[in-house]
């Protein structure tokens, strides 16, 4: 060992140490190097004060951790030499100075407590350990800064005579931002401040873990906006920020107090709602959640709109615990997502990895139009009064070479999002032009023009560009223009509107009655046509609503303004005989025509049959829908399976068992813990209509499901096993699995069909 050099702290306060006594600073030295008492150790070797301080100046350059001494007036008289350099101060400098000098005081710690400042600590001339402070340097970025612990023993001379401070410091800056970190993790999200990622997982994985003992039920709900990115790119990441925040306000406005709602990042939400598993109640709210946060937004004086997709999971059904659970949201979320926008979607086990699905789907319409895969068909629009063809919408039609025919409603938001709409529809325009061009008769042609498109400053040329290239009179084209156009800008979109109108284009507004309808724009937007749509349409025969008179309003102001008005998606006779008498000029719907193919276009303009009978259903039913699959009844001790043949939300028609009486009383097993209490209304050989005590509930998609399920907890009660629940069709208590159990069972009382007996092998 060397002699020791300036660096070297050899002294203790106030200078002269007698420098031999290793006796006496032997077991201060190892007490700040954290070792143990001396006894204990071996002692193979005595040191020195000298050997002492070279150890010392060993752990000092290690830069883990270095040596303070201050006098009385708690001015520095030694300081470790390389923490000079990371306070970025000249070392010389630093003796004499006040130690606190070299700390900041607003010592708060990670998880935000305030501790006590270090000149409160020294002044008190006792010992103090693991003070957590941090390094005063002006040079140092914020964020940057290091973090200390400093410990100290008051040294004392004789009679109480406080002589000042020997110490040491440890650098904690690496654990203070783990800490610091965590804890941001663990607390809300900054710009909303809904739980940060973190937190809501956390508390789904605690909520779940303490449900599972208690057999209790929880829903999640995964929450995606749709059209955030558009408005992100178009109005700037601020603008987004604060749509945001908009929106995560307003998705608390509608959720309860005991539930939890976090952000996950980006423009993705998730909501758990505790003791929850009422499929019902569920699809309410999230429909609820679509609703408010469809509604337009103000962001810097800018109108913009934006909608959301929601996904939704119940544990214990669809998962135990929170991985399962979230990924059976998520495939939810997708899989509302893949059936076009502003759905909801209950999670089932027979929904695959529809995001997987997405990603194809829009890989494929990359290529889709220069594969003339994609076509236009047209819908009559049709004269109310009388019966005559007024003009055709142009529909876009997608045969898929694998999937078959894909909705526009599914492949439209995905072009939007891949930005492929651009091309999409300029290329609908033109062919629509060049179509109805051809037509013999005068009759208008309708396109469908997405917000997109319509934001894009292009437009106007690109329509001008396609009557030129068809020779089509403009007042034949109109555009069919959905509420979203005023999104963004007010006077780029008054700006598209009065190119248009220069043209001599004829504006019509779609989907008038869904979201956030307003009739303000139709006195401010020059249309000449307002389409109320189908949902609304088709609702108004019911009298509990007030659809009759709201369309009823629609069209005096729409006369008033001298504009036409459509109704959409009418079906049925009782329909159109409403519709007719509200006044409704024009109407669209199957009740007249679906869509025709070009060549049915030509045939009725040439023999000039412009006439169309309406036909179809004189009623509004409940949507029955006609579906092949087996379902289990239970009738007594016994399972049959049968077929089902259609099936609407108060009932079903089955087919499998003979001679059922009427008024028989049936549990039908849809599988998957779903069962429903039945009565049979209508027998008939082999065929029943069951009527169901609890109506269905929509299952977000076009299909129908059980409000509530047979726990899996009860399913493991009797005999089943108890995991995150596997896809198929679950025995029933006292069946199954359990034949063998010391049951009694009597004889089954229906003897079952052909057809019942086919059910049971296909199942
Ligand atoms: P939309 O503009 O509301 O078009 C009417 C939709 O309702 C069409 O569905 C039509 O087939 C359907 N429909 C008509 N009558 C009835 C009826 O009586 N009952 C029922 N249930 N439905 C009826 P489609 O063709 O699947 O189009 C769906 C949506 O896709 C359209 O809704 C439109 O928003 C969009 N779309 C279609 N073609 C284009 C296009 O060329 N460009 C753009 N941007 N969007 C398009
Ligand atoms: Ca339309
Ligand atoms: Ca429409």
């Amino acid at each position: 060992m060397s002699e020791s050099s300036t660096d070297t702290p050899a002294e203790p306060p106030e200078g002269r140490g007698d420098g031999a006594g290793t006796s006496k600073i032997e077991p201060a030295w190892r007490k700040l190097l954290g070792l143990g008492p001396a006894d204990n150790a071996p002692r193979p070797v005595s040191y020195n004060a000298t050997d002492l301080a070279q150890l010392a100046h060993v752990f000092e350059e290690s830069g883990r951790g270095w040596f303070w001494s201050v006098d009385a007036d708690l001015k520095i008289t030694y300081v470790s030499p390389a923490i000079a350099d990371r306070l970025g101060l000249a070392h010389s400098n630093m003796i004499g100075q006040p130690f606190q000098s070299l700390f900041r005081t607003d010592h708060q710690d990670g998880a935000g407590r305030i501790n006590r400042s270090l000149p409160f600590v020294l002044g008190k001339r006792g010992k103090f350990s693991d003070l957590a402070v941090r390094a005063t340097n002006p040079i140092v970025p914020a964020g940057q800064e290091r973090w200390w612990s400093v410990s100290g023993s008051p040294v004392e001379g004789r009679g109480d005579n406080f002589r000042g401070y020997w110490g040491s410091a440890l650098d904690i800056t690496e654990s203070r931002r783990s800490e610091a970190e965590s804890t941001r993790l663990t607390a809300s999200d900054t710009l909303t401040g809904l739980a940060s990622r973190h937190r809501i997982s956390q508390h789904l994985e605690k909520t779940l873990t303490a449900y599972k003992v208690a057999k209790r039920s929880c829903a999640l709900l995964m929450i995606d906006l749709d059209r955030f990115k558009h408005v992100n790119d178009t109005l700037g990441h601020q603008a987004g920020d604060e749509l945001l925040k908009q929106a995560s306000q307003r998705l608390t406005r509608v959720t309860k107090e005991d539930w939890e709602v976090g952000r996950l990042g980006g423009d993705e939400f998730q909501v758990i709602i505790p003791d929850m598993d009422d499929r019902g109640t569920l699809g309410e709210t999230a429909k609820r959640i679509i609703a408010i946060i469809s509604q337009p937004y103000t962001i810097d004086g800018v109108r913009c709109v934006i909608g959301a997709s929601v996904g939704v999971a119940i544990a214990p059904y669809d998962g135990i615990t929170s991985a399962e659970l979230t990924r059976s949201a998520d495939l939810a979320l997708y899989a509302a997502k893949n059936d076009g926008r502003g759905r909801f979607r209950f999670y089932s086990s027979d929904l695959h990895d529809e995001a997987e699905d997405r990603r194809q789907l829009e890989d494929d319409l990359r290529d889709a139009l220069a594969q003339g895969e994609i076509r236009l068909v047209y819908q009559p629009v049709i004269e109310a009064r009388t019966n005559l063809i007024a003009g055709f919408e142009a529909l876009l039609r997608w045969d898929h070479p694998e999937r078959g025919p894909v909705s526009p409603a599914v492949f439209i938001p995905v072009a939007e999002d891949a930005n492929l709409i651009a091309p999409l529809g300029e290329w609908a325009l033109r062919q629509a032009c060049n179509d109805a061009a051809s037509w013999p008769g005068a009759a208008r042609v309708a396109v469908n023009v997405s917000p997109i498109q319509f934001a894009h400053e292009a437009l106007p040329a690109i329509v001008a560009g396609a009557l030129a290239s068809s020779g089509l009179n403009p007042d034949r084209l109109e555009l069919e223009i959905t509420e979203s156009v005023f999104l963004g800008d007010g006077a780029d979109t008054e700006a598209t509107f009065s190119a248009l109108k220069k043209l001599g284009v004829r504006l019509a507004l779609d989907d008038f009655g869904t979201g956030y309808s307003s009739l303000g724009y139709l006195k401010s937007a020059p249309f000449d046509k307002i389409k109320i749509d189908q949902s609304f349409v088709r609702d108004a025969t019911q009298t509990i609503n007030r659809n009759a008179a709201i369309i009823t309003a629609i069209v005096s102001l729409a006369e008033a303004l001298g504009m036409e008005t459509t109704a959409e998606g009418v079906e049925t006779l009782d329909t159109l005989d409403l519709i007719r008498k509200l006044k409704v000029s024009h109407v669209q719907g199957y009740v007249y025509s679906r869509a025709m193919e070009m060549a049915e276009i030509y045939e009725r303009m040439d023999g000039d049959n412009l006439k169309i009978e309406p036909s179809g259903p004189e009623k509004t039913r409940s949507d029955r829908k006609t579906v092949l699959r087996t379902v289990g009844i239970i009738h007594e001790d016994h399972r049959y399976e049968v077929m089902m043949r259609n099936l609407s939300r108060t009932g079903a028609l089955i087919e499998g068992l003979m001679d059922v009486p009427k008024g028989t009383k049936f549990v039908v097993d849809f599988g998957e813990g779903q069962l429903a209490v039945a009565t049979v209304k209508r027998s008939r050989d082999d065929q029943q209509g069951l009527l169901f005590e609890v109506p269905l509930v929509s299952d977000g998609s076009d299909g129908l499901c059980t409000r509530h399920r047979i726990s899996p907890y009860a399913l493991a009660a009797a005999g089943m096993p108890l995991a995150a629940l596997p896809p198929g069709k679950y025995p029933l208590i006292g069946h199954g699995s359990r034949e063998g159990a010391a049951r009694h069972f009597s004889l089954p009382t229906f003897a079952q069909s052909n057809k019942g007996k086919d059910a049971k092998r296909v199942a």
